[in-house]
């Protein structure tokens, strides 16, 4: 049962009586399955609840007078009430398996459920998609969603999920791009397994069998120390480089056949290549952002004052969803930077986004800010970007450089925690939790100048 976590003061919800803490059994006589159908019931005109308070035996039936639409002004603390669905892959390249031991539980969840697939942006392979899963969301327009296609070759799909059903599940995507549904697809491109011929089938089709997919993201598998597929690896440079080849060819093609480019290589790739990013207009509205596609872009119209066309940078990474699901709004809130301190900033970030903050700040003749490259020792493999920085390592990195004024994006914590479940009072120097946005960096920079003016 959905359970409430907040009320608004003198919202209709309060009015009525309802408390933190109520678990709510029944809405207009139904018992939701997720927050989807919850708010469906919800919009109603004065709809009835029936709630469990506390150990009370016997349930309350209340009724919150409310016009059409007008919202309870409550929150519920979870997105999906009977059970989120898993994955049933066993994919090499899975992230999940590649995690160390004794993290918190939720890391581990391989979730493959279209409900969050459309909360949260979450990629879904559609192996455990059915045929009323399909009813629902055409019926309930639940869109965009976001697929992971990785192969169109049915055997290799199946291989790379290890799952039979990867060779036909794809099926599913014919029906709902059919029936109109806004669908974002994604390929995790890993060497020797579904790169080269096999990725020019997989994009040849998204412009052929698939066309009115909204946008395909290429992504580089990640690797850890801690995974066991002897198979996979990192990309080399010249590995990335060919990918991009491919990838931007295929986006050419489809601007000659649909008008669109839609096919899109992740920043990743270019930064592993040593190749420029392309420019913001390449990447056609940034749909996307949060798998890390043209985010270095994004970042610099935001820096420049220049609407990027589209929401502020969202961050996050996969793990996001995970941890930064309601109560506290579908994504986690972000921190913004109010006071800044007297003493010149010390940026803490990844490798990756060391090399593009550098590369901002030396473009657009930025004060030179000190970026801290921190390392990533606890995944170790290939992870570089900033949204998987532990506090360990965090905590390493700052002790080596010493005392100072730091800044730390706050795509690095969920809930006020790392990912190795240290939070920022257990680093040896204070820091300034910022939102991760150009936006924040624009203020920093300004922030800068003006103290560097006054102390010369
Ligand atoms: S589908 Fe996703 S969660 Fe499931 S095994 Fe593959 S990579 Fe992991």
């Amino acid at each position: 049962m959905p359970v409430i976590s907040e009320v608004a003061p003198g919202s209709p919800g309060d009015r009525a009586g309802l408390k933190v803490g109520d678990a709510i059994e029944l809405i207009e006589g139904v018992a939701p399955l997720d927050v989807i159908e919850y708010q469906q019931l919800a919009d109603r005109q004065s709809p009835e609840l029936v709630i469990r308070r506390g150990a009370a035996p016997i349930a309350r039936r209340i009724t919150v007078e409310k016009e059409l639409g007008e919202p309870l002004g409550i929150r519920v603390d979870s997105a999906v009430f009977d059970k989120i669905r898993t994955c049933d892959n066993h994919c090499e390249f899975c992230f999940i398996y590649q995690l160390p031991k004794g993290l918190r539980k939720s890391l581990y969840l391989k979730d493959d459920d279209y409900r969050l697939s459309f909360l949260y942006g979450n990629f879904t392979t559609l192996t455990r998609f059915t045929e009323l899963d399909a009813e629902r969301v055409i019926d309930e327009r639940l869109s965009p969603l976001y697929v992971s296609i990785h192969a169109t070759d049915p055997e290799l799909r199946a291989a790379m999920l290890r799952n039979a059903r990867g060779a036909t599940s794809l099926r599913w995507l014919d029906v709902l791009l059919d029936a109109g549904i806004e669908i974002h697809g994604q390929v995790v491109v890993c060497p020797e397994v579904n790169d080269g011929a096999q990725l020019e089938r997989t994009l040849a089709d998204t412009i052929d069998r698939f066309d009115r997919l909204a946008t395909v993201g290429v992504v580089p598998l990640g690797t850890s120390d801690h995974s066991n597929e002897p198979n996979m690896r990192p990309h080399t440079a010249a590995e990335a480089a060919r990918v991009l080849d491919v990838v931007e060819r295929w986006g050419d093609a489809s601007i000659a056949a649909l008008g669109k480019r839609r096919i899109f290589a992740s920043d990743e790739f270019y930064l592993v290549a040593g190749r420029d990013l392309p420019p913001q207009a390449f990447y056609e509205g940034f749909a996307q952002l949060e798998n890390g596609i043209g985010m270095a872009r994004a970042l610099e119209a935001e820096f420049l004052g220049v609407d990027p066309g589209t929401d502020a940078l969202k961050g996050g990474g996969f793990f996001h969803s995970v941890d930064g699901a309601p109560p506290w709004g579908y994504r986690a809130t972000r921190a913004s930077l109010d006071e800044q301190g007297s003493d010149a900033p010390i940026i803490l970030t990844g490798e990756y986004g060391s090399a593009v903050l550098t590369d901002l700040f030396r473009r657009h003749r930025a004060p030179d800010i000190e970026v801290l490259a921190v390392k990533n020792h606890f995944f170790g493999g290939n992870t570089a970007v900033t949204g998987l920085l532990c506090g360990g390592d965090l905590a390493a990195a700052m002790k080596a450089r010493g005392a100072g004024r730091y800044v730390l994006p706050d795509v690095c914590l969920s809930e006020g925690r790392f990912l190795d479940g240290l939070t920022t009072s257990d680093l040896p120097y204070g820091v300034e939790v910022v939102e991760t946005s150009g936006v924040t960096l624009r203020r920093l920079v300004d922030h800068e100048v003006a103290r560097r003016a006054v102390a010369t």
